[in-house]
């Protein structure tokens, strides 16, 4: 019995380290060098070609090895009787904490502007905005979302979330549903998208929802690059109605050179590491999944797939 890996990663060895290290023991393998499909139980997986799953008989858990599972979810020749279970871990919500808002400083105290001085070495001031001067509205209020809602919340931002249910009560602002998004957007100038990419959330930063946001506001796009209808988001950056966009995931990754995003003097971009999950944080929560499935036991974190996260 073993933990099998399939990722796109070049060096796997600090997550088989972490995953040894765990109490537990397991044995580690690439599921590239597996001789018996009908051994493999439990696959650790990142991206993968679609339909391979479909080889491995007695395979009953699948565990993404970050938060996200639309690379699962986008397969449709997944076994309907595997498990899938995700990565749910406060170090993850911090570290995206911290980068939304190193991101949220970064553009109200203008920093790139300057930067740009310094290179043609002007010396300019401009008025900075304050934290009290803005809104910011977080789309998916799940673990992450929540946990920095109620984080900005505490540093003095205005915070909304909104998410599909009404979910419990919060410190911020909460609306849910079709039939709120409005009145969430129209209080929103900084906006987050958090959400899981689902067939519903699929193309949801469309020019629609963006022009209901209030003039001058700008986008952090931290979910999927399928949230985003990119054309839309360049119209409206060149018509001024949106001031700026921090983009980290993109519907193509890593972003073709030749892609319009890398130059556009409105658009900031990171190679999707708002959060990068650390194996040794992670480890303890997939060995017990592992454990738990070779005992039948109910898996933590496991993902509806009628709902798709
Ligand atoms: P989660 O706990 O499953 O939360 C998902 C949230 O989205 C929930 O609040 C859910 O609403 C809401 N939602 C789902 N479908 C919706 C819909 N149709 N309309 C409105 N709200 C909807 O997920 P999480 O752990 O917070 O992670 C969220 C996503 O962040 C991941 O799926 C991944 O795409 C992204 N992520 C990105 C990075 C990065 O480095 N860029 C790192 C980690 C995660 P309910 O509360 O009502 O269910």
């Amino acid at each position: 019995m073993a933990i099998h890996v399939v990722c796109d990663l070049e060096n796997i060895e600090p997550w088989v380290r972490a995953l040894k290290n765990v109490d537990n023991p397991v044995e580690v393998l690439t599921i590239d060098n597996v001789k018996d499909k009908s051994s493999v139980e439990f696959v650790l997986a990142w991206t993968y070609p679609h339909g391979m799953f479909e080889e491995y008989p007695n395979l009953k858990t699948i565990s993404s090895m970050g938060a996200g599972v639309d690379h699962l979810m986008s397969d449709p020749r997944l076994p309907p009787e595997v498990s899938v279970v995700r990565i749910v871990d406060p170090l993850l919500s911090q570290d995206i904490y911290e980068f939304a808002l190193s991101v949220i400083m970064s553009r109200l105290r203008r920093l790139s502007f300057f930067r740009d001085m310094q290179r043609q070495k002007i010396w300019k001031r401009k008025r900075y905005r304050r934290i009290s001067d803005v809104s910011i509205g977080i789309m998916g209020t799940g673990v992450i979302g929540n946990h920095i809602a109620t984080q900005l919340h505490n540093t003095g931002f205005r915070v909304a979330g909104w998410s599909r249910t009404p979910g419990s009560s919060a410190p911020y602002r909460k609306y849910h549903g079709k039939s709120q998004i409005d009145r969430f957007l129209v209080e929103t100038n900084i906006l987050i998208c958090l959400l899981p990419l689902t067939p519903e959330t699929e193309n949801i930063l469309n020019k629609e929802n963006l022009e209901k946001l209030p003039e001058g506001s700008w986008l952090i796009n931290i979910g999927r690059g399928g949230h985003l209808v990119e054309n839309d988001l360049l119209e409206l950056l060149d018509s001024g109605h949106l001031d700026g966009a921090n983009l980290d995931v993109f519907r193509e990754e890593p972003l073709p050179a030749s892609h319009p995003f890398w130059d556009h003097p409105k658009i900031e971009i990171t190679p999707h590491m708002a959060s990068l999950p650390l194996p040794a944080s992670v480890a303890p929560q997939i060995v017990d999944n592992y454990h738990r499935t070779l005992n039948n036991k109910p898996l933590l974190n496991i993902v509806d797939r009628t709902r798709g996260y």
